[in-house]
């Protein structure tokens, strides 16, 4: 019997693993790709308190080990249902048999990028459309780019393609951006990027990769762009699909939970980007861990 299951290693998760590790707990994470979540996809973080600026993989692995150092365990599997059987959880995994019984688990699953939902995006998804600048920015040296979105992402992630690309088209379907000033403030001090507001991506074309996207403006005028690589960054979606049968999510699929960070579900907590909140930052994601590692130190106190 585990103390503490953590569903996913994030910075939310491996901060709930140190507090929840370095009290005593026995505790387990379980994650289906790599440690770090979206730390991983990120090349330079300038905003979490301390650093001036920290690669993510650097800060993403030393988050881990520190967990791991203080006693967590770690374990690769897709969890793919939890069940609450009177004081503990059965948490499923994919192509095992056997369950994991927890008397606590926390869900730090994450968000992933939303998709446009145009023709062409998927066809061409991995041969010219990418939601991941930090992994795919170097397929496109010299070449000609569009990112689609006006939020801290597409901005961020337009500065750092200009260190491959040869030209950036912002493509924002408003005529103002909601990212933060000072990623603002580069983009437009920024030769190699060009913005295009008031516009929408409605069709993505190519013949073995993309080779052009269509485009309309809010006047309803359409035109043509030739370009290499397509950007998608309009957003986030929590990875909630499991946990819906619960009763534990709102109607945007985040899962609501109280201060403590405790769900309607005695026992069942969540932490991180997958949660109802306002600010999605790394330092809140670390602050949603020590929230929630104290708290469940004292809930299972209570308990026994
Ligand atoms: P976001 O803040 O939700 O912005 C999404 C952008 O995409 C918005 O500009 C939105 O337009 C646009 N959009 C949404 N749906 C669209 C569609 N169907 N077609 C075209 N455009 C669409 O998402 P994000 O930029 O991924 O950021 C997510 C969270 O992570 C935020 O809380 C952000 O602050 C945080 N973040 C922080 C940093 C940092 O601190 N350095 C870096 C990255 C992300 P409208 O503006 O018109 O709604």
């Amino acid at each position: 019997m585990n103390d503490i299951v953590i569903i996913g290693s994030g910075a939310s998760g491996l901060t709930t693993a140190l507090y929840s590790a370095r009290s005593g707990l026995n505790t387990l994470i379980i994650e289906k790709g790599t440690y770090g979540g979206q730390m991983m996809n990120t090349e330079d973080i300038e905003n979490y308190s301390g650093f001036n600026k920290v690669n993510g993989e650097e800060l993403s692995y030393h988050m881990y080990k520190q967990a791991l150092d203080h006693g967590a365990k770690y374990m690769f599997g897709e969890v793919v249902s939890i069940e609450k059987n009177s004081n503990f959880f059965t948490i499923s995994l994919k192509g095992k048999s056997e369950p994991i019984i927890s008397k606590i688990v926390v869900i730090a699953t994450g968000v992933k990028h939303k998709h446009l939902n145009v023709k062409g995006e998927n066809e061409f998804s991995g041969r010219g459309v990418s939601y991941c600048a930090i992994c795919d920015g170097a397929f496109f040296k010299k070449r000609n780019v569009i990112v689609v979105g006006g939020g801290d992402s597409a901005l961020e992630e337009a500065n750092y393609l200009t260190k491959f690309a040869n030209e950036v088209t912002i493509v924002h379907r408003r005529d103002k951006f909601r990212g933060q000033q000072i990623l603002q403030k580069r983009v437009f001090n920024n030769d190699k990027i060009k913005v295009l507001y008031n516009s929408q991506v409605i069709e993505i074309t190519g013949d073995k990769k993309v080779d052009k996207v269509l485009i309309q403006g809010n006047d309803g005028v359409n035109k043509s762009l030739c370009v290499d690589g397509v950007f998608v960054y309009i957003g986030l979606q929590p990875n909630t699909e499991i946990f819906q049968s619960l009763g534990i999510v709102n109607e945007d699929g985040y899962i609501v939970t109280n201060e403590k960070l405790q769900t309607s579900i005695e026992g069942l907590f969540a932490v991180g980007d997958v949660r109802d909140k306002p600010v999605r930052q790394i330092a809140t994601a670390v602050g949603d861990g020590a929230v929630a590692g104290v708290e469940i130190s004292r809930y299972l106190e209570n308990l026994s």
